[in-house]
């Protein structure tokens, strides 16, 4: 038994929209994929990791595009993660030195980092379609990065 979500976080990681947005996306989500176990969102204090489960492959660098070795990735999670949170520091990539946080670097499939997530489990959509993404967004009132994640 596996199981699927469809996550949306802001590309600015600290955004939190107000308690109104959040209740209006909840329902535009619902709307978009009825079928959907739950949907709902998630707020924290501090910034933490959206993975895509399963799905993640491998990390490219934002610069120069040369794939970023895993180990070097792990380090660098564990340096910036401090009293239970990301602090996202400016960080040089290995390949060529240009500067980015964990949050910038390109994440195949999408992943990223967040205070902020809509969610909805087991949607049986396929994929989520750009319309309704651009829709969330006016909803939310931020660019979003789109996240399948699959455990
Ligand atoms: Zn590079």
């Amino acid at each position: 038994m596996s199981d699927n979500w469809i996550i949306l976080i802001p590309e600015d990681p600290r955004l939190v929209p107000s308690g109104d947005r959040n209740d209006r996306a909840i329902a535009l989500l619902k709307s978009l994929a009825p079928q959907s176990e739950k949907v709902e969102t998630a707020v924290s204090d501090l910034i933490r990791f959206v993975d895509a489960g399963e799905n993640f492959q491998r990390i490219n660098c934002p610069s120069c595009n040369s794939q970023i070795d895993n180990e070097w990735w792990q380090e660098q999670m564990s340096d910036d993660f401090v009293d239970g949170g990301f602090l996202l520091k400016l960080r040089d990539t290995p390949c060529c030195k240009a500067t980015a946080t964990l949050h910038e670097l390109r994440y195949d499939w999408a992943q990223g980092f967040a205070k902020f997530s809509l969610e909805a489990m087991n949607p049986n959509i396929g994929e989520l379609p750009e319309s309704g993404v651009r829709d969330l967004e006016s909803v939310l009132g931020c660019p979003l990065r789109l996240i399948y994640c699959h455990l």
